[in-house]
């Protein structure tokens, strides 16, 4: 794990930049999780094609600016057709699937997969179960999802895009874990 970016002894001048990516299947809810996260909005239908890689969100962790740039698909996940590219130098991710989808849910295990075929063991992975608000139509218990967090060593956290609950703690618990791997390392 040698891509995140360290700059600067001067106790002053540290600065760090995170990537981290997005995984999950189609229509689970990841652009919007990035959308809340990032400028605090909500689209109510898909956007297949937003034509950004990613947005960077500055996080201030123990008076130290850490920028996250988090990786969005452009919906190429349809087509599992997720390039080396998009995970190459992450250091962390979030692997999100829709509580209202089981489907979903079963995939998380490939997901895990191909992040692993691509990424250091040590990336910093939360499990997110996105769309709690949508109560009537849950498919996913919070026990079976945390059960498979525990199982394969994985934060985990559930989420609303929509209402914003936990988008941001989701973010913030991975850019904590890094930023903790990472001051092991380097001091
Ligand atoms: P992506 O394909 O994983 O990037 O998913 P999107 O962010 O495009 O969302 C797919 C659909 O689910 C869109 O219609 C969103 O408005 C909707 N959606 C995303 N997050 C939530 C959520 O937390 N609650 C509800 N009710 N809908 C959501
Ligand atoms: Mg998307």
């Amino acid at each position: 794990m040698t891509d995140y970016y360290y700059n600067g002894n001067e106790e002053q001048s540290q600065d760090y930049l995170f990537k981290i990516v997005l995984i999950g299947d189609s229509a689970v809810g990841k652009s919007n999780l990035l959308a809340r996260f990032s400028r605090n909005q909500f689209h109510p239908y898909s956007k297949s094609t937003i034509g950004v890689e990613f947005q960077t969100k500055t996080i201030d962790i123990d008076g130290k600016e850490i920028k996250a740039q988090i990786w969005d698909t452009a919906g190429q996940e349809r087509f599992k057709a997720i390039t080396s590219a998009y995970y190459r130098g992450a250091v962390g991710a979030l692997v999100v699937y829709d509580v209202c989808r089981h489907q979903t849910f079963d995939s998380v295990g490939r997901w895990l997969e191909e992040l692993h075929m691509h990424c250091d063991v040590n990336v910093a992975t939360i499990l997110v179960g996105n769309k709690t608000d949508l109560k009537d139509a849950r498919e996913v218990s919070t026990a079976e999802g945390k059960a498979l967090a525990e199982a394969q060593g994985l934060f985990f956290m559930e989420t609303s895009a929509l209402d914003s609950s936990n988008v941001a703690a989701a973010f913030q618990t991975v850019v904590e874990e890094i930023y903790h791997i990472v001051s092991r390392k380097v001091f």
